[in-house]
C-alpha cells in the first residue's frame, strides 16, 4: 500500500486594498476627517474577515494573518519594535493611529495645533514631513524606510501581530502570522544622522521579536512566517552572521511554534549554504524567479526541513501551466519530504479578482489569473499531488488548453514585429555622427541662449483637467468638446511659457492620463483593466497595463498634438515621449519571451513615433526614462545584462534622427553613481535629472565620468509646494557650473509639474527664468 502524500497549500500574503479598493476609500475618508478612527478600524476588520474567509473558501490550507496593513508592513514593523522616529509622536504603550499616519504621510499639524488636548501636541509636530519612502525590492510597492539612531533602543509598542492572529481565531480561522524578519528589517532601514551599520542593532532588536513570538506561541500559533527577502540579494559576511544569530535566538524561544523562513523575488544563490544551516523548521523558496534552485535545495536541505515551494507567480498575472508544474513536482513528492505549495511571494503585487473584469477581451481574459485565481490554481495543484492528476483531470486539461491557445494565438504573434527585432542592425542603435558633430548642427538650428530654460513636460493637472477627462470617459462630454478643452489648456500654457520667457516649450501633456497608459492605449499588444488595482503605497493604487502580445504602433500617437502646439509658437516645441524601458517596467509583462525582447519591440514602436515627430518638424524630442534605474536587478551580477539591453532599447528609439534633431531624456531620480557609464552610453544630446535636493552634489558622478553631453540638473524640487527663491536657484546654478562646463548646462525643474497647482508653478518658473538670465549676465 502506498502512503498518500499530504501536500498543503499556503498563502504568504493577500492584497490589502480590498476588491473594490475599500481600504483606499476608508483611509482617505479618515484622513479627510470624514470617518472616525473607530469606523476605519471596523471597516478594515471587516475587510480582513472577508479576506480570510475567501482564502478558506478557495481551499487554501495555510492562511496568513498580519499580512494586512493600514499603510505599510515595514512601517508596522517599526511600530511593533518601538522604532518610529520620535518627531512624529512619542507613545508609551501602543503606537497611536495618529502617530502611525503622521510617520507615513507627514503631519500638517492641523489637529495638533488646534485641539489643545495636551498630550502629544508638541511631539506630534506641526508640519512634520513624511518619513522617507522607497521601493520594496524590484516591485512597484513602496515602503516607509525605518530610521535608526546610534543609541536606538527597541521595545514592544504594537501587538498587531497577536491581535490579528486572535481576530482570525475568533472567526474560527487558524492562521500563520507573518512578520518581516529582523535581519531584512534592519537591512531595509538606514542610520539617521550618524554613520553606523543598522545591523549592529540586531542584539537589541531580537528580544522584542522574541516577545512577539512568545505571545503568538502562547496564543496557539503553530507556525510563524518570517519574511527574509534580503536573502536573495548580495550579502556580506556580517549580514550572513546576523542571520545565524537571529535565527539561533528566535528558534530557541518559540518551541513548539515553528518558523517558516520565507525568501522571494529571486534565488538564494550564494546565501543558500547559510540558510540551510539555520535551525529553522521550514524554508520557502521562489521557484518562478529562480526555478533552478530547487535541485540545490533538495540536494542539501536537512531531510526534516519543510519546503515551501513558490510555484505560482506572485508577481505577474498569467495563468499557470499546471501540468508542467506537476511534472516538476511529482518527483519531489515521491522522495517523501514534507512539501507545501505556495505562490512565489505575497500576492500583494497582483490584482485581486479577474472575475471583476467584465470588459476584457474574452480570449485574453482566459490567459489571466489574479490573486483569487492563483489560490484556486494552488488548490488544484495540491489536489493533483495528493489524490492524483486524474482527480482534477478536466481542470488541468483546461489550464493546459488555455496556455496552449495563448502560445498559438495570432493575437500575440506579429511576424513583422519579430522580423524587425531579429534583424536589427548596428545602424539602428547608433546615431550617424558623434555628439560633438551633432551639437554643432543643433546649435545652428536652435540658436538657444546660454543656460537655456525648459520644463520636463507636464503642467498642472488641475481638478478641471481631471474632471474633463472623467466626464469624457463617462460620456458626459463628447470627444469634440473634450478636444476643444484640451486645445484651450494647451494654448494657454504655451502663451504663458512665451510670456515668462522660457526658451524651449512643451505642450503640457493635458491629454495624458498617465505617462505609460497614454502610450499603451495606442500600441498594439497592450490591454487595460477596469479594476485590476495594485497597491503602490498607502492608499495609492495603480492599474498597470498588461503587455500580452508583440508590440507595434499602428498610428502616430503624439504627432497631431505636437503639430498643434508648435503652430502656436515660434519657440522650439519639444516632442514628448515615454521610453521603452519605463513602459516595460511599469507594466505586467508577458512571460513567454525575455523581457529584453518585449522591450526591443516597444523600442521600435517608439522609434517610429520619433521619426514621425522629426518628419513633422520637431527640432527636439524628449524620451523619458523615469523607470530605467528602478528596473535594476536585485543582484549586482545581473546588472550589466539588464543595462546592456536597456541602453540598447533607448538607442533604438533615438538613433534614427538626423544630426540637427536634438534628443533629450529625463530621469527623475538622483542616484547615478552605479549606472553613470550606461547613462553615457544612451548617447542622448541632453539629459535632465533630479538634483535640487542633493545640492548638485550628484553632478560629481557626471563630472568624474566626464559626461560628454548636455545636462539639465533640476534646480527645484517639484515634490514640494515651496516656491524656490531666485537666490536659491542661482546658488544651485553656480554649484552646477563648478562641476560641469557652463556651456553644457540647461535650467529646468526636477521633474514634471502635473502634481502642482498653477500659482506655485508660475511663481517658481518665473524665478527660474530670472535666475537663468542672471547667470547669462
Ligand atoms: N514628461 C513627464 C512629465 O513631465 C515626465 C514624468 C516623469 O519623469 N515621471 O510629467
Ligand atoms: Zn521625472
Amino acid at each position: 500500500m502506498t502512503v498518500r502524500p499530504n501536500v498543503q497549500s499556503a498563502i504568504l500574503g493577500f492584497p490589502r486594498i480590498g476588491p473594490k479598493r475599500e481600504l483606499k476609500a476608508a483611509l482617505e475618508a479618515h484622513w479627510a476627517g470624514r470617518m472616525s478612527a473607530d469606523d476605519l478600524l471596523a471597516t478594515t476588520a471587516d475587510l480582513r474577515a472577508r479576506t480570510w474567509r475567501k482564502q478558506r473558501e478557495l481551499g487554501a490550507n495555510i492562511i496568513p494573518s498580519n499580512d494586512f496593513s493600514l499603510y505599510d508592513h515595514v512601517l508596522d514593523t517599526s511600530a511593533m519594535v518601538g522604532a518610529l522616529p520620535t518627531l512624529y509622536g512619542q507613545e508609551t504603550e501602543q503606537v497611536a493611529l495618529k502617530t502611525y499616519f503622521a510617520t507615513a504621510r507627514g503631519s500638517q499639524g492641523e489637529h495638533e495645533a488646534t485641539c489643545g488636548c495636551g498630550h502629544g501636541a508638541a511631539p506630534g509636530g506641526e508640519g512634520v514631513p513624511a518619513a522617507e519612502m522607497t521601493k520594496w525590492f524590484d516591485t512597484n510597492y513602496h515602503y516607509i524606510v525605518p530610521e535608526f539612531t546610534e543609541n536606538q533602543t527597541f521595545r514592544l509598542t504594537s501587538t498587531k501581530a497577536l491581535d490579528e492572529y486572535l481576530e482570525a481565531k475568533a472567526l474560527g480561522i487558524e492562521t500563520r502570522p507573518v512578520l518581516l524578519g529582523p535581519v531584512s528589517y534592519l537591512l531595509l532601514g538606514k542610520a539617521r544622522n550618524a554613520d553606523f551599520d543598522p545591523l549592529s542593532l540586531l542584539p537589541q532588536l531580537l528580544p522584542v521579536y522574541a516577545e512577539v513570538l512568545r505571545s503568538l506561541a502562547r496564543a496557539g500559533a503553530t507556525w510563524v512566517q518570517m519574511d527574509e527577502p534580503c536573502l536573495v540579494t548580495d550579502l556580506n559576511d556580517e549580514a550572513r552572521e546576523a542571520y545565524r544569530l537571529a535565527y539561533r535566538v528566535l528558534t530557541d524561544v518559540v518551541p513548539p511554534t515553528k518558523v517558516m523562513l520565507t525568501t522571494y523575488f529571486g534565488g538564494l544563490g550564494d546565501n543558500l549554504e547559510t540558510v540551510l544551516w539555520l535551525p529553522i523548521d521550514g524554508l520557502h523558496i521562489d521557484l518562478t524567479r529562480a526555478p533552478e534552485q530547487l535541485d540545490a535545495v533538495l540536494a542539501d536541505a536537512r531531510p526534516d526541513l519543510v519546503l515551501s515551494l513558490g510555484v505560482i507567480d506572485g508577481r505577474n498575472i498569467w495563468k499557470a501551466d499546471l501540468n508542467a508544474i506537476l511534472d516538476r513536482l511529482e518527483p519531489v513528492i515521491d522522495r517523501g519530504r514534507t512539501v507545501i505549495l505556495a505562490p512565489s511571494c505575497s500576492l500583494l503585487h497582483t490584482p485581486i479578482d479577474l472575475e471583476r473584469e467584465t470588459t476584457l477581451d474574452p480570449e485574453v481574459k482566459d490567459w489571466l489569473a489574479f490573486a483569487v485565481q492563483k489560490i484556486a490554481e494552488l488548490e488544484i495543484l495540491t489536489r493533483a499531488l495528493n489524490q492524483g492528476r486524474e482527480s482534477v483531470r478536466e481542470i488541468l486539461d483546461a489550464a493546459s488548453a488555455s496556455v496552449a491557445c495563448r502560445a498559438a494565438s495570432p493575437r500575440i504573434h506579429d511576424p513583422v514585429v519579430q522580423a524587425r527585432t531579429a534583424d536589427r542592425t548596428q545602424m539602428q542603435t547608433r546615431r550617424s555622427s558623434s555628439f560633438e558633430v551633432r551639437r554643432a548642427a543643433q546649435v545652428r538650428r536652435l540658436n538657444l541662449p546660454a543656460w537655456p530654460t525648459t520644463t520636463i513636460g507636464s503642467f498642472p493637472q488641475t481638478p478641471a483637467v481631471r474632471k474633463a477627462r472623467a466626464d469624457h470617459g463617462k460620456g458626459v462630454i463628447d470627444a469634440g468638446a473634450y478636444e476643444a478643452f484640451l486645445r484651450e489648456e494647451t494654448a494657454r500654457t504655451i502663451r504663458w511659457q512665451e510670456e515668462i520667457g522660457l526658451d524651449v516649450l512643451v505642450h503640457g501633456e493635458f491629454e495624458r492620463n498617465d505617462m505609460v497608459q497614454y502610450f499603451g492605449e495606442q500600441l498594439s499588444g497592450f490591454t487595460f483593466t477596469r479594476n485590476a488595482w495594485v497597491q503602490s503605497y498607502g492608499s495609492r493604487c495603480v492599474r498597470p497595463p498588461i503587455i500580452y502580445g508583440d508590440v507595434s504602433r499602428p498610428l502616430p500617437m503624439t504627432v497631431e498634438w505636437w503639430r498643434y502646439a508648435q503652430s502656436l509658437t515660434d519657440k522650439p516645441m519639444k516632442g514628448m515621449l515615454t521610453g521603452p524601458v519605463t513602459i516595460l517596467n511599469w507594466s505586467f509583462v508577458r512571460d513567454d519571451q525575455p523581457r529584453s525582447e518585449t522591450c526591443r519591440q516597444i523600442a521600435f514602436a517608439i522609434r517610429d513615433e520619433v521619426l514621425d515627430l522629426e518628419a513633422a518638424g520637431a527640432p527636439i524630442i524628449q524620451i523619458d526614462e523615469a523607470a530605467l534605474r528602478e528596473g535594476l536587478p536585485l543582484r549586482r551580477s545581473d546588472w550589466q545584462a539588464y543595462l546592456g539591453w536597456a541602453v540598447e532599447c533607448f538607442r533604438i528609439t533615438a538613433s534614427g534622427v538626423a544630426d540637427h534633431t536634438q534628443i533629450h531624456t529625463h530621469m527623475c531620480y538622483s542616484e547615478f553613481n552605479d549606472i553613470i557609464r550606461s547613462i553615457g552610453e544612451m548617447d542622448a544630446d541632453v539629459i535632465s535629472i533630479e538634483t535640487s535636493r542633493s545640492k548638485m552634489e550628484l553632478l560629481d558622478a557626471f563630472s568624474d565620468y566626464r559626461y560628454p553631453a548636455e545636462i539639465g540638473p533640476g534646480v527645484y524640487d517639484i515634490h514640494s509646494p515651496r516656491v524656490p527663491a531666485v537666490e536659491d536657484i542661482s546658488a544651485l546654478l553656480k554649484a552646477a557650473a563648478e562641476r560641469l562646463p557652463a556651456d553644457r548646462l540647461w535650467v529646468n525643474p526636477d521633474c514634471g509639474l502635473k502634481t502642482r497647482s498653477w500659482p506655485e508653478t508660475e511663481a517658481a518658473l518665473v524665478n527660474m527664468v530670472t535666475a537663468a538670465r542672471a547667470a547669462r549676465a
